[in-house]
């Protein structure tokens, strides 16, 4: 295994366990990267809760979701987002799909999930609406046909985030970092608006200070000052 292989196994472990310490991803959610050698390649657990995942339980998959080496392991059923967003992203080399009880509100309702403090520029100037019963009519809700997630894929265009109706949310970003760190800004920007909302219209970021402040988070000094602060909240300490 290469030098950048296991760097890249190691941080998808941290972002399991960084997902379910900060209650993104619960039982159900998944991370994933994609393989830093083969673009057409990525890594994601075998299909158990993010809190327990270990580096044995992570797997190799097409970009049409089919198993390198399954060993009789479950998988998830929603794998097809990943691949389809690494398909259709070059820029993208990590995702996070979840279902964030914060963010549903905005899902089913016209409310609009826009950044409003400047932690959560990060999220973008849109943040679509993917509804399955526009193309699919009535399914299990679930995204589970190749069809399925490039119609999600294409929906989220080249925003880093995507809200599913009634279900919850993909982010996606270069790096592992970033995605995690785009997340959590979803997460507490949904929660800031729904406090505010009450006392009247919030005033949102503006789109120049969206894109300036973004650029700003998502530089190494701050991601890596970020990491280091959600992997020792998820009991990774050194001494
Ligand atoms: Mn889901």
């Amino acid at each position: 295994m290469s030098d950048a292989v296991a760097v890249a196994l190691h941080e998808l472990v941290l972002a399991n366990r960084i997902m379910a310490r900060e209650g993104i991803i619960d039982d159900f959610g998944h991370v994933s990267v994609r393989h830093p050698h083969d673009p057409e390649r990525y890594f994601l657990s075998y299909s158990r809760s993010p809190e327990l995942v270990t580096r044995d339980d992570i797997m190799e998959f097409t970009l049409e979701g089919e198993a390198i080496d399954r060993r009789g392991r479950a998988i998830y059923r929603e794998r097809v987002i990943h691949g389809a967003l690494y398909q259709a992203r070059p820029d993208v080399n990590a995702v996070v799909h979840h279902h964030t009880p914060e963010i549903l509100p905005f899902t089913i309702t016209d409310l609009k999930l826009r950044p409003a403090s400047h932690l959560a520029a990060t999220i973008g100037t849109e943040v679509p609406l993917w509804d399955s019963q526009d193309e699919f009519g009535d399914t299990n809700m679930l995204v589970e046909t190749i069809d399925q997630g490039e119609s999600l894929a294409r929906a989220q265009g080249l925003n880093p985030c995507v809200l599913l109706r009634g279900h919850g949310a993909n982010c996606a970003a270069h790096n592992l970092r970033a995605v995690v760190f785009i997340a959590i800004a979803m997460r507490d920007n949904a929660q800031l608006l729904l406090r505010s909302l009450p006392f009247g219209e919030p005033i949102y970021l503006s789109p120049g200070e969206i894109s300036r402040t973004a650029a700003t988070q998502l530089e190494d000094a701050p991601l890596q000052r970020s990491w280091d602060y959600r992997i020792a909240r998820a009991g990774f300490r050194g001494i």
